[in-house]
């Protein structure tokens, strides 16, 4: 077995704050080999760098999320760069990814307008480092294809994070070469979606998450989510892509290695 692998889990989240490092030490001793923690802020960018260069296996993606929009600076784009240049210039490649960022209108914490100058910004920044982008779509298909589309993101490597749309949308992303990721919705008694969705997407381009500490899984769904529930969302992904639980753990190394660029290595 190779353990789980974690694609999008915000451990720098307050829910964190009277375990974080217990926490993380307790998840890699117990089956868990690879996390990505993503800000949604220039505040958390920082938080992510400072998990990721304490814990191995651990990596980080630096970002504004649509949520954080409005409260954003025009310096902390300038800060974020700075943050993925020194761990580039110092060659400990912790930061795997920009994100989380896209456009959220369900919530519509920020204004919409607001939202997209964001995430202009974030897939710039994603471009020019060469990094993967991690999107958060949330109501927002459209818009967030069509601002994708203009910013040429898809000549870099694009991520949809909780992947929520249709079969048809994730067939015209895939056209695009993009990559979804499915955590605890996957185990809900309303999950039948899926089915459709996983059909279409190929397992090469599926990747698991958590997105802990929301979005536990059931059987402990309404608990604060942690990345050892992916031992409910593995077997339900598996079961839905005809695989057992071995061979999409390591179908999902695999993906992840390959879409993030980065060696796994089973502890
Ligand atoms: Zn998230």
């Amino acid at each position: 077995m190779t353990g789980y692998i974690d694609t999008h889990a915000h451990y720098s989240d307050e829910a964190f704050d009277g375990d974080r490092q217990t926490l993380i030490g307790s998840l890699f001793e117990s089956g868990v080999i690879f996390i990505i923690d993503p800000a949604i802020d220039l505040k958390s960018s920082y938080r992510v760098t400072e998990l990721a260069s304490l814990n191995s296996n651990y990596y980080c993606a630096v970002g504004i999320h649509p949520h954080n929009a409005s409260e954003a600076h025009d310096s902390d784009y300038d800060d974020i760069a700075a943050l993925i240049e020194k761990d580039a210039a110092e060659g400990s490649k912790k930061i795997a990814a920009v994100g989380e960022t896209g456009l959220d209108y369900h919530y519509d914490f920020s204004p919409r307008d607001v939202q997209i100058t964001n995430f202009r910004k974030n897939i710039r920044m994603a471009l020019k480092y060469g990094l993967p982008l991690i999107v958060h779509d949330r109501e927002a298909h459209q818009d967030t294809f069509e601002v994708l589309l203009d910013e040429g993101a898809f000549k870099g490597k694009v991520l949809y994070h909780c992947y929520s749309g249709s079969a048809e949308y994730a067939e015209l992303l895939l056209k695009y070469g993009c990559y979804f990721s499915f955590g605890g919705a996957v185990t809900f008694k309303n999950a039948k979606k899926f089915d459709s969705v996983l059909k279409t997407i190929p397992s090469g381009f599926i990747l698991p998450e958590t997105d802990s500490p929301y979005m536990a899984p059931e059987p402990v769904r309404g608990t604060r989510n942690d990345s050892l529930n992916l031992r409910y969302i593995y077997p339900a992904l598996a079961m839905r892509l005809g695989m057992s639980e071995e061979e999409f753990a390591n179908k999902m190394a695999d993906n992840t290695s390959r879409f993030f660029g980065i060696r796994i290595n089973s502890i």
